[in-house]
């Protein structure tokens, strides 16, 4: 491992200048970036450790509510607002990892976890445009059972592990940054990005900025919801596929708005806007998940070794449907 220094920060404006330094990393609750340092994936010269800073509350805000970067992962899906309000985020983080790390992880490291693609994490393999920008990928031609049938590039086909992001995706969270330049809110479907050819480049964040909070605005149908992942293990495995699906429903049965997002398929948490729009109108029932389902997964672009996950991703559309459905 490179030698590293480290620094507590004890205010935001010291964090950034921290940050200000070639090599430096935001260090949360680590449980990623220090199983990265210790491989040699990550090697900064810095950690600026902000988890003393004050931004660890969740509280009510325009309706909605703010969640602190680096309030813990299990204390998030166990707060009382959250589990009201948006049950979706408490499934999410619950499904996540294993209790002893979700009592370590922050809201801010969760976003900013990186792919588990097992090229990715070793160096002793050559070929990882993420880790190495122009050695090519190494998953394309060997082993991507795991790996995205949407958004990919033919420089990376790596998927996002989080489940929590999968469900501030279907709730339309705001993430809440300070950089240099002052603070900005960024929509989370502009937080990540596909891998075109930049696959080195995770998210829109400049450099040094900080995220210091995870707004959730006012939802009322956020109550009726399902998160469904589908792993290789019960427990502390990452998603072949998930889905997070939320409902409003009249009272004739009928779908009057709709939000679907699938993990463990593409290189970002995967909003199906289209599928969405397909069930406004239709009775919620199974026809129009159906639908909706064949529409979410139309794009999908499988490789040799991972066609399964469109007929699964198809499935698990339906049955978390079914499922927010029949939540009363
Ligand atoms: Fe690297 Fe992405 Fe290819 Fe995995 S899929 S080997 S992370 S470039």
């Amino acid at each position: 491992m490179r030698p590293f220094t480290y620094v507590r920060a004890t205010d935001v404006r010291s964090a950034l200048a921290a940050a200000g330094h070639d090599d430096s990393r935001y260090l949360g609750g680590g449980t990623n970036l220090l199983d990265l340092m210790k491989t040699g994936v990550e090697q900064p010269a810095q950690l600026v450790d902000v988890t003393r800073l004050p931004f660890s509350a969740v509280e009510e805000r325009g309706g909605g509510i703010r969640i602190g970067a680096t309030a813990r992962n299990s204390d998030v899906a166990n707060h009382a607002l959250v589990r009201q309000r948006y049950p979706l985020l408490t499934q999410a983080l619950v499904a996540g990892a294993s209790a002893q790390l979700r009592n370590m992880a922050t809201m801010g490291g969760n976003l900013m976890q990186r792919t588990r693609c097992p090229y990715f994490y070793d160096p002793t393999f050559p070929e990882c445009n993420k880790r190495a920008l122009g050695s090519g990928c190494g998953a394309r031609l060997g082993y991507h059972r795991t790996h995205a049938i949407l958004g990919a590039s033919e420089h990376c086909i790596a998927t996002h592990p989080s489940d929590m992001a999968v469900a501030l995706v279907a709730l339309e969270a705001v993430i809440q940054v300070m950089g240099a330049r002052g603070p900005r809110g960024i929509p989370i479907a502009d937080f990540y990005r596909l891998p075109g050819d930049t696959p080195h480049l995770d998210t829109n964040l400049e450099k040094g900025e900080l995220i210091t909070a995870i707004d959730l605005p006012l939802l009322s149908f956020a109550p009726r919801a399902h998160y469904l992942k589908v792993r290789d293990r019960q427990s502390y495995a990452f998603a072949l596929v998930s889905v997070g699906a939320m409902l409003d429903i009249d009272e004739n049965r009928r779908v009057r708005a709709a939000r679907v997002a699938l993990g463990g398929v593409a290189p970002k948490p995967w909003r199906v806007l289209e599928a969405e729009r397909l069930l406004v109108g239709q009775p919620a029932e199974e026809r129009a998940f159906q639908a909706a389902a064949a529409r979410a997964l139309q794009g999908a672009r499988p490789n040799r070794d991972n066609a399964f996950k469109v007929e699964l991703a198809r499935r698990c559309v339906v049955r978390a449907l079914a499922t927010a459905a029949a939540v009363t």
